[in-house]
């Protein structure tokens, strides 16, 4: 056990180190010393955008949270959420053009670029933090496949182009798509570094297994079946049944 504790510990420092040296989370670290304006508990958005966009910002994340509770029974998370205003101010904090939760030992982030000011992508990011927070640090970055993490975040996103029948999936692809591992760097995991369509593909299925894997449980709730697979593995309790 003791060892256990310093192998953690190492596995803690080593990305405290490495993260450090990302300018990324410094800024995402250090969003409430900069210009970037605190609009409501947690949520500071760019100086760039209006301040008439406020209240639409502020019911827009009220409103995917609602969408999470409707769907799944609870959301406790309480990440710190970044709006940003340009394709460059959303790479400087760490994300694309859509957004993105990030997660790191001490805390989680989301951030959205220009393009994340919509429900689906919302709700989407929320509930990786969400996920993350009933996980725990350790747990999300070297237990969690990412194909379930993308999986259960699809479900309460409703973008019609990740929306497929779940018999046009075949073996080889929920074999190549449950394979891809548990590492969330996106030039490392070939979930998200194939072709643009093949990385469609995977959250398309993803979502398809998910939702089918929650029927089988008869849609038992989500955080209790993370919290099994905590313990009893990914592999064990998110599997299909034939
Ligand atoms: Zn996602």
């Amino acid at each position: 056990m003791k060892h256990f504790k310093k192998i953690i510990l190492l596995l803690l420092l080593c990305a405290l180190s490495s993260s450090l040296l990302h300018s990324s989370i410094i800024k995402r670290m250090t969003v409430e010393f900069s210009d970037f304006v605190l609009i409501s508990k947690n949520i500071y958005v760019d100086p760039k955008i209006s301040e008439s966009e406020y209240k639409n910002i502020v019911s827009l994340i009220n409103d995917a949270k609602q969408r999470i509770i409707d769907r799944f029974g609870s959301f406790k998370s309480t990440p710190i959420i970044i709006f940003t205003n340009s394709s460059k101010m959303a790479k400087e904090y760490g994300t694309n053009d859509f957004g993105s939760a990030i997660r790191l030992p001490w805390n989680q982030y989301v951030v959205f670029g220009p393009k994340g000011q919509n429900i689906d992508i919302v709700a989407h990011e929320l509930l990786h933090a969400e996920v993350g927070d009933r996980l725990g640090y350790i747990t999300t970055q070297f237990k969690l496949p990412v194909w379930i993490d993308e999986g259960v975040a699809m479900q309460v996103d409703y973008r019609k182009k990740y929306l497929i029948d779940f018999s046009s999936i075949n073996q080889n692809e929920i074999d190549r798509v449950t394979s891809t591992g548990t590492s969330q760097i996106i030039n490392i995991n070939p979930f998200f570094s194939d072709t643009r369509e093949q990385i469609i593909r995977n959250y398309q299925i993803s979502k398809a297994l998910i939702t089918k894997i929650l029927k089988q449980y008869s849609n038992s709730p989500i955080y209790e079946m993370l919290n099994r697979a905590k313990n009893e593995g990914f592999e064990n309790i998110f599997t299909l049944q034939n």
